[in-house]
């Protein structure tokens, strides 16, 4: 599986994902927005088969209604407890459900907390694996808590980690080099973040998307990843696990 970045609005990503055997086709993830999907499909002389959305959020919904008036039919996946909610809505998913998209076979993950039906899609092949999140990671930081409690969003969190550490996870805006200055100045003592830092600000001015994230960098330096650090803990002063979860959540 091929997957085309495409910017749009403010500082989202829709993501295209390419069958490599089937070249007429593609699918797509939260499209915010239609017109750059129709721009590319029209470009790469591609049908669009499939769209997936993690949440229903307008600026990841916002484009269902028109790629659908222009590829009628194709079904629309999203979480069970969306029903309602995303614009076209034909597959209701459940964590565990299987659904194929782009050639390869994604299980689906159950990460509420940015919102109370979000859902993550989880694609392993023999080229690797790939974690479209939508909003609920980030860069060295979670989404925000819209709907969801702390509680919940440690468990999306623990469910996110226990995926093999070469998965990269495709999350749904340019957040990384913000919210990685934020958690820079929360967990001072970590010096592969401080790194990871200065690595991001000397490349920012060259604009390059910074997805994929990669799993394994992630719970080396977000300090939403590491809630049983014992250093982590001690500079919060809250004991690992869940309570050093929901004091960062509160910072
Ligand atoms: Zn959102
Ligand atoms: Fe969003």
């Amino acid at each position: 599986m091929q997957v085309v970045v495409i910017p749009a609005l403010s500082d989202n990503y829709i993501y295209v994902l390419l069958d490599e055997f089937e070249p007429q086709t593609a699918a797509v993830v939260d499209p915010g927005a239609a017109a750059p999907v129709l721009e590319y499909m029209v470009q790469a002389g591609r049908r669009l088969t499939a769209i997936l959305n993690t949440h229903h959020h307008r600026d990841h919904t916002g484009g269902n209604a028109e790629l659908l008036r222009h590829f009628p039919g194709i079904p629309v996946y999203g979480g069970a407890e969306d029903r309602g909610r995303i614009p076209g809505q034909t597959v209701f998913l459940r964590g565990g459900d299987e659904v194929a998209a782009g050639g390869v076979a994604a299980k689906v993950l159950d990460i509420p907390g940015h919102t109370r039906a979000h859902i993550g899609y989880w694609f392993s092949s023999e080229t690797g694996h790939d974690l479209f999140s939508g909003d609920a990671v980030f860069g060295a930081t979670i989404g925000n808590l819209f709907e969801g409690t702390p509680d919940a969003m440690f468990r999306s969190m623990q469910n996110i980690r226990a995926l093999p550490p070469r998965t990269r996870i495709w999350c749904s805006h340019e957040y990384t080099l913000r919210c990685v200055r934020e958690s820079a100045a929360v967990d001072a003592h970590n010096p592969r973040l401080a790194a990871r830092l200065r690595t991001l600000e000397a490349t920012a001015g060259m604009g390059r998307p910074t997805v994929p994230l990669l799993l394994e960098e992630e719970c080396l330096t977000s300090p939403f990843f590491r809630w049983d650090d014992p250093g982590l803990s001690r500079l919060l002063g809250t004991p690992p696990g869940l309570p050093t979860f929901k004091r960062l959540c509160e910072i």
